[in-house]
């Protein structure tokens, strides 16, 4: 009993990632009496005091904070979703994180908030997710993009810049940033890295200086392949325009998707744990493979690898059995697609060559499988061994 004393008078213990997947978002449920969190769909919510109404409306109009009190109505805030964005900005270590119905909706009340302050110009480094790359350079919601490499960012900065943008790993090619370096370049301009591949288990990068964190929480946070959704982690204060956006827009997360996504970041560590360990298992048989001429894979792991093959990469694809032919990632099964068919089809050809996205690139999202058998069906469909092809220059997985 006295060790039980000690351990109660000393300060609490921040808790593993592990035991915040499970338990964040859901701290009240014993109390209310429940096990599984509520799933609250009404668009509206009953109230007899319309002049408390009114002031709750006000203060929202003003500051952008989540509406005291019972919800008023479904745009402006849910409680199911509310559940799932306390639990993932406990996951990304941020004071807050504001929902959206999917990634592509998320980045755009990013641009918008920005563009609200008069900040229109963005400093972004390829390659990003293809509809990322699209949305920036097509520059639809009236922002300017331009395109540097990391080490150009600072020079790349102007009074009116309002956002630099990265992805690492990167979206299709895995290339890694260094995010704390980046972050040192941004100044003052708010860094937004795009955690969709790595998620907060294998990378946090608020810790590294980043203020914004977007995920297509369609991927790896819901894990299943059943929900479209997008998040971005940030401090209250930038949270605060989302949410402004967000009621304005109307972008919202649906209070099924918020339920599916917090169900599914109580796996997501182990999810990934498991999707990380077959990825290094089968990147490095392929970067032995002479059917093969490069492989890309994270120093910090994860479930994405990344290959080019000597041979036609549609014909591959055309080939899996196991393994399911189509885009989008992060699922519980296997996935592969061709992005410059697919994901990045919608990037000009040169942007996306000169952004290392080589016509021979495929990108497999390993999923919950045995190794041995998605091996068994990457070897059958990467098809026979050619001896008078063979380029021999297979990169080694460590060099990638
Ligand atoms: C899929 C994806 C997006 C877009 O998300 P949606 O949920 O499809 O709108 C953004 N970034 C990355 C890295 C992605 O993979």
């Amino acid at each position: 009993m006295d060790f039980r004393l000690d351990a109660m008078d000393a300060a609490p213990l921040p808790r593993a990632l592990a035991t915040e997947a499970v338990h964040a978002g859901r701290e009240d449920l014993a109390g209310l009496g429940l096990h599984a969190p509520p799933l609250d769909l009404s668009t509206t919510y009953p109230s007899y005091d319309s002049r408390g109404e009114a002031a709750r409306i006000d203060a929202f109009a003003a500051e952008g904070a989540e509406p005291d009190g019972p919800p008023v109505y479904a745009r402006l805030g849910n409680p199911t979703v509310s559940r799932f964005e306390k639990a993932l900005a406990t996951l990304e270590g941020t004071e807050s994180a504001v929902a959206f119905a999917s990634g592509m909706a998320a980045l755009t009340a990013v641009l918008l908030a920005r563009l609200g302050d008069g900040l229109r110009h963005v400093v972004a480094v390829r390659p990003l997710y293809g509809c990322s790359d699209h949305l920036l350079t097509a520059g639809a919601l009236g922002s300017e993009v331009t395109w540097v490499d990391p080490a150009g960012i600072a020079d790349a900065i102007r009074p009116e810049t309002g956002l630099i943008m990265i992805e690492s790993p990167a979206n299709p090619t895995l290339a890694e940033l260094d995010v704390r370096a980046i972050a040192h370049s941004c100044g003052s301009v708010p860094l937004l890295v795009d955690n969709t591949f790595a998620t907060p288990v294998l990378q946090r990068p608020v810790e590294s200086g980043a203020r914004l964190v977007l995920h297509s929480a369609t991927k790896y946070l819901g894990g299943h392949g059943d929900v479209l959704g997008g998040v971005v982690a940030c401090d209250e204060a930038f949270a605060r325009k989302l949410r402004q956006v967000r009621f304005a827009t109307g972008g919202v997360l649906h209070p099924f998707a918020g339920y599916l996504l917090l169900r599914g970041l109580a796996t997501l560590p182990v999810r990934v744990k498991a999707a990380s360990a077959t990825a290094a298992q089968l990147a490095e048989r392929l970067a032995a493979d002479p059917r093969v001429s490069r492989v890309h894979y994270p120093r910090i792991g994860g479930g994405m690898v990344a290959f080019e093959v000597t041979g036609e990469p549609h014909e591959l694809i055309a080939a899996v059995r196991l393994i399911t032919p189509a885009v989008s990632l992060g699922s519980v099964d296997t996935l592969i697609q061709h992005p410059a068919s697919i994901s990045h089809r919608i990037v000009d050809a040169g942007d996306r060559r000169s952004a290392g996205v080589s016509d021979k690139l495929l990108r497999l999202s390993v999923g919950l499988e045995d190794v041995e058998d998605l091996w068994q069906d990457l070897d059958q469909a990467l098809g026979p061994v050619r001896t008078s092809g063979r380029e021999g220059r297979t990169t080694a997985v460590a060099e990638a």
